[in-house]
């Protein structure tokens, strides 16, 4: 994974750990499904890439958030009999007619939603496939409790009118990453007052689900028939205070490294970067990072970022700009040109994204998430 020649900075991509870590994940859930979810472009590490080796490693279910990621992976060749593909992100007058047309599975969590959708399958007459998304306690997507009845008998009549099938009854959890959290097992019943109402009134779903990655690892009671995993697929700990990717059997996906652009002595009293928030101790040699905010390195890491050089950790000297950062090298010389390492696999002893959200005040989804355009991706 070093920095090919001429470059300014990659994020390097490890299609081997993906693939390593959904057989982890698999050996985790043995009776349930796994579902790749690979929206905000698969986490920053690619959606289309990280679909592929999910499907090279036998998984049969996608996910994204919007109708959009969905219909681009269907555009790249991801047919309906290669893999199911369930977004989840509606906004009126969305793609509807495009989704049956590519055989997408759709969620639906309100009445407009459902109205829209069969307004589109008589315009098509592709019956849908749809996930009824109960909202069990997050109070974020999904369907009250109290609206649930009416929402299940709409969607009872539409399938016994042949015009849907609902294949899938959904939820998602607010606080799977808080072992012990009261929320978690509230929302385990409501989720299962759910499904009983809507078994009651004749559905018959292939799939019910509702644990993300922490619920993966932590929580094997509330795995169902499908676990969708983001995160601990891309070797990232949802829950970096119990265990680190390798406690779980995980390894990091990407790493994110760039060339030095310059080394150069201060003064000592010589303020650094904008605002001049920080200001050198004593004579000393810095370095400068070509990577900044725009690239998606936060700026909330100003003075707090970790970095590795020829093997040594250096902390972020002052603001995080918009392309560039400096670091405080304590008067080392590392050569211009020399690989920075910001994170990694903690291989060579550097950094994680994990440390990278501590020293941000994030979590560690953002941190990879975020990774600009501007930065190419490498696979490997
Ligand atoms: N399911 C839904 C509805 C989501 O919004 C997300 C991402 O936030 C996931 C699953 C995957 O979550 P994680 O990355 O924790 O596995």
């Amino acid at each position: 994974t070093m920095l090919a020649e001429g470059v300014r900075a990659e994020a390097a991509i490890d299609l081997a750990a993906l693939n390593s870590n959904l057989a982890a994940l698999r050996e985790r859930t043995p009776s349930a499904d796994l579902m790749a979810v690979v929206k905000a472009d698969g986490y920053g590490h690619g959606a289309l890439p990280c679909a592929l080796e999910a499907l090279a490693a036998g998984v049969r279910w996608i996910g994204t958030a919007t109708p959009d990621e969905a219909l681009a992976l269907r555009a790249a060749g991801i047919g309906p009999e290669q893999a199911r593909i369930l977004c989840w992100l509606w906004t009126p007058g969305g793609p509807w007619a495009r989704a049956l047309r590519d055989r997408l599975d759709i969620s639906i969590s309100g009445q407009w939603a459902l109205d829209e959708l069969l307004a589109a399958v008589r315009e098509t007459g592709v019956p849908a496939r749809v996930h009824l998304k109960a909202d069990t306690g997050l109070g974020r997507n999904g369907c009250q409790p109290r609206d649930w009845p009416d929402l299940v008998d709409a969607a009872r009549r539409a399938e016994a009118a042949g015009e849907l099938r609902v294949v899938g009854i959904w939820s998602h959890f607010a606080c799977a990453d808080e072992p012990g959290h009261p929320s978690i097992q509230a929302q385990l019943d409501a989720f299962a007052v759910a499904l009983a109402y809507a078994e009651r009134a004749g559905l018959r779903p292939e799939v019910r689900h509702i644990a993300n990655s922490p619920a993966t690892l932590l929580l094997p009671g509330s795995h169902y028939d499908l676990v969708r995993t983001g995160l601990a697929m891309y070797g990232v700990s949802p829950v970096p205070e119990v265990g680190t990717p390798a406690d779980f059997g995980l390894r990091p996906v990407m790493s994110l490294s760039a060339r030095l652009a310059l080394v150069k002595q201060l003064p000592g009293g010589h303020g650094v970067s904008y605002g001049h928030k920080y200001i050198t101790p004593g004579e000393t040699t810095v370095g400068l990072v070509p990577l900044g905010y725009a690239d998606g390195i936060p700026r909330h890491a100003s003075s707090a970022g970790p970095v590795q050089i020829a093997g040594k950790w250096y902390t972020v000297a002052g603001r995080v700009a918009m392309d560039q950062f400096v670091v405080d090298l304590g008067g080392d010389t590392p050569a211009v040109g020399e690989e920075v390492l910001l994170f990694g696999n903690g291989e060579r002893g550097e950094p994680t994204a994990e440390d990278w959200a501590r020293a941000s005040d994030t979590i560690a989804y953002e941190i990879v998430t975020r990774i600009g355009a501007r930065v190419p991706r490498r696979y490997f």
